[in-house]
C-alpha cells in the first residue's frame, strides 16, 4: 500500500505494479501530484510547483520514457541567459557557470558581477589548504572561507537558497552539494576542480548539440502525473483512492494496520509512506516514536509561487533571457523569477509574457496575507525592474506552507537516524523529498527503490485481500 499521491508515492505505486504486487494508493486531497501541479488557464500553462527536472539525474527522464512520454520531453529554449540582480544592477550570469563555480575562466575573469578585489579573493582558493575534516558545515561558511563573501552573496545564495528554500548559511554542504566536499578532498582547490570538470564535460559534449540542464514535458510536469496514474489504474489489482487521508498507522500483531480518516481499516502487507515528512512523523508518532522524532527534526520552510501573465506590450523594457536571481540584500519581494514564455516553448500564447516569481522565506509574511497583496508586491517588483505599465491578464498564487524540506547542517545524520529507527519494521518504508533529495528525479528514484524493498517482502495475496476488502 502507498500513502501519498505525490510524485514519490506515484512512482512507488507504479513500481509495485511492475513487480506484480497488488497496490492501493491513498491520497488525502482530491487530486494527484502533490507539489507537482500543472494548471491550464486561458491558454497559459502554469506550474504551481516544480517546472522542470534536472537532466543529469536520469530517474525522471527514464520514467517519462517508460511511460511513453519520451517524445514530449523538452529542453529550455536558447539563448539560456540568466541575470543576477545585485547592488541595484542587472548583470548576466557569467557563461559556463556550473554548480555555483565557474567551469570556464574567461567569462569569470571578465564578468562585471564581481570587482577585481572580489575576483582576487575568490582566487585565494587556488592556494588555500584543505579545510574540511569530515564534519558537516554550512555551504555558506565553506564557500565564504574558500572564495570570499561576494561569491556567496551574489551566486551561491541566490542559486541554492532558492532551490532549498533556506539561506546557504543554514544549508548542509554534505547533503546539498557533496560534490564540493569531493572537489576539496580530491583537488584541494574548488576552482581548479571545477575548471577541470568543465574541460572534461566540454570534451565529452564536443560534436553533439549542447543539452539543456533543465527538462520538462510538452504538457507540463502534470503529464507525468497523469501518465503514472493511467499506468497504475490500468494494472491488475491496483487502485488509487482520492480524498482518502490516512489518520493513523497501528500495530496489528506483527503487521501494520492503516486507518483512514473515514474509519476504514486496512491491513496491507507493507506500507510505502510517501506523505510529506511532517505528516509521516505524525502518523508514526505512536508506532515508531523514535523515527517520528527524527523526521520531525528535519525543518521545513515556506515558499510561494506567483505566476502572472501580461500582454507583451505591457513591458516598457522587454525582459531578456530565462529569468533573474535576486541577491538576498536586494529590496525586492521575489527571490527569483522565471520568464516562462521565453524559457519554454508552448507555455503562453504569442504576444504575451508569462512570469513565474518565487516568494522566498524572507518575504514569507506576504504569503500570510491576501492574494491581492502578494500579486501587488510582485507586480511592483516587475514594474521597477522592467517598467511594466499594465496589470496582469492572469494571476495564480500558490502557497507552499512548511512544505520545503530544508537540508540544514547535519541533515545526513538526521536521515541516518530515521533509517536506523525504521530498520526493525521493514514493512514500513518511508520515502519522499525530505530525505535523499528534493528534486523530482530523486523523489522518483527513492519512491521506486522503496517499492522494490517492500515488494520483496510482500505476500501478494494478503495485499490483494486488503484492496478488495476496502473497496
Ligand atoms: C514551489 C516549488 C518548486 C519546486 N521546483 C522544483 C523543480 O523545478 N524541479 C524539481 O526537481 N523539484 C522542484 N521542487 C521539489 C519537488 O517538487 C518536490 O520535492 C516533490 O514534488 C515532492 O514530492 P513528494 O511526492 O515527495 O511529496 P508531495 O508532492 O508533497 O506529495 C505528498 C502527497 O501526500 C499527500 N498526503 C498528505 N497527507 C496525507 C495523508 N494523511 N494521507 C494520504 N496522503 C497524504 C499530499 O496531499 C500529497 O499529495 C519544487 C517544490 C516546490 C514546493
Amino acid at each position: 500500500m502507498v500513502v501519498g499521491g505525490g510524485i514519490t508515492g506515484l512512482a512507488a505505486a507504479y513500481e509495485l505494479t511492475l513487480a506484480g504486487v497488488p497496490v492501493l494508493l491513498v491520497e488525502a486531497s482530491d487530486r494527484l501530484g502533490g507539489k507537482v501541479w500543472t494548471k491550464r488557464v486561458e491558454g497559459f500553462l502554469i506550474e504551481a510547483g516544480p517546472d522542470s527536472f534536472i537532466s543529469y539525474r536520469p530517474a525522471a527522464t527514464e520514467l517519462a520514457r517508460e511511460l511513453g512520454l519520451g517524445g514530449s520531453i523538452i529542453g529550455t529554449t536558447e539563448p539560456r541567459r540568466v541575470f543576477i540582480r545585485a547592488r541595484g544592477a542587472m548583470v548576466p550570469m557569467p557563461d559556463g557557470m556550473g554548480l555555483v563555480l565557474p567551469t570556464r575562466i574567461g567569462p569569470f575573469v571578465t564578468t562585471p558581477l564581481f570587482s577585481w578585489p572580489q575576483k582576487l579573493r575568490a582566487g585565494l582558493d587556488l592556494i588555500l589548504p584543505r579545510r574540511l575534516d569530515g564534519e558537516d558545515v554550512s555551504i555558506g561558511a565553506f564557500l565564504r572561507h574558500r572564495l570570499g563573501r561576494a561569491m556567496v552573496d551574489r551566486l551561491a545564495d541566490p542559486l541554492l537558497g532558492g532551490i532549498y528554500g533556506a539561506p546557504v548559511d543554514d544549508l548542509s554542504l554534505f547533503a546539498v552539494v557533496p560534490q564540493l566536499r569531493d572537489y576539496e578532498r580530491e583537488h584541494r582547490s574548488l576552482l581548479l576542480a571545477s575548471l577541470a570538470q568543465g574541460r572534461a564535460a566540454r570534451a565529452r559534449a564536443s560534436g553533439s548539440p549542447a543539452g539543456s540542464l533543465f527538462l520538462s514535458l510538452e504538457g507540463g510536469l502534470g503529464s507525468l502525473v497523469d501518465a503514472l496514474a493511467a499506468a497504475i489504474r490500468g494494472a491488475p489489482d491496483a487502485e488509487i483512492r482520492l480524498s482518502a487521508p490516512v489518520a493513523a498507522l497501528e500495530r496489528e500483531g506483527s503487521r501494520t494496520a492503516v486507518r483512514l480518516a473515514d474509519g476504514t481499516r486496512l491491513e496491507p502487507d507493507a506500507v510505502v509512506l510517501a506523505a510529506p515528512a511532517p505528516v509521516a512523523a505524525a502518523l508514526l508518532a505512536d508506532e515508531l516514536p523514535v523515527a517520528a522524532a527524527a523526521i520531525r527534526a528535519i525543518p521545513h520552510g515556506t515558499t510561494g509561487v506567483v505566476t502572472l501573465a501580461y500582454a507583451a506590450d505591457a513591458f516598457a523594457r522587454p525582459p531578456e533571457g530565462h529569468g533573474v536571481l535576486v541577491a538576498a540584500d536586494e529590496p525586492l519581494a521575489f527571490g527569483a523569477c522565471t520568464f516562462t514564455s521565453s524559457k519554454w516553448a508552448g507555455r503562453a500564447p504569442a504576444g504575451t509574457v508569462l512570469v513565474r516569481a518565487f516568494v522566498p522565506e524572507r518575504s514569507a509574511a506576504l504569503l500570510g496575507g491576501p492574494d491581492d497583496a502578494i500579486v501587488a508586491a510582485i507586480h511592483g517588483d516587475l514594474r521597477r525592474l522592467f517598467g511594466v505599465r499594465a496589470g496582469p491578464l492572469v494571476r495564480d498564487v500558490a502557497r507552499w506552507t512548511d512544505a520545503m524540506p530544508r537540508y540544514t547542517v547535519g541533515h545526513l545524520g538526521r536521515v541516518a537516524a530515521v533509517e536506523a529507527a525504521t530498520t526493525g519494521r521493514p514493512e514500513i518504508a518511508v520515502a519522499g523529498a525530505a530525505f535523499h533529495g528534493v528534486g523530482v528525479p530523486e523523489c522518483v528514484a527513492r519512491g521506486r527503490a522503496a517499492a522494490r524493498r517492500v515488494a520483496a517482502l510482500v505476500g501478494s495475496g494478503v495485499e490483494a485481500a486488503a484492496v478488495a476488502g476496502a473497496a
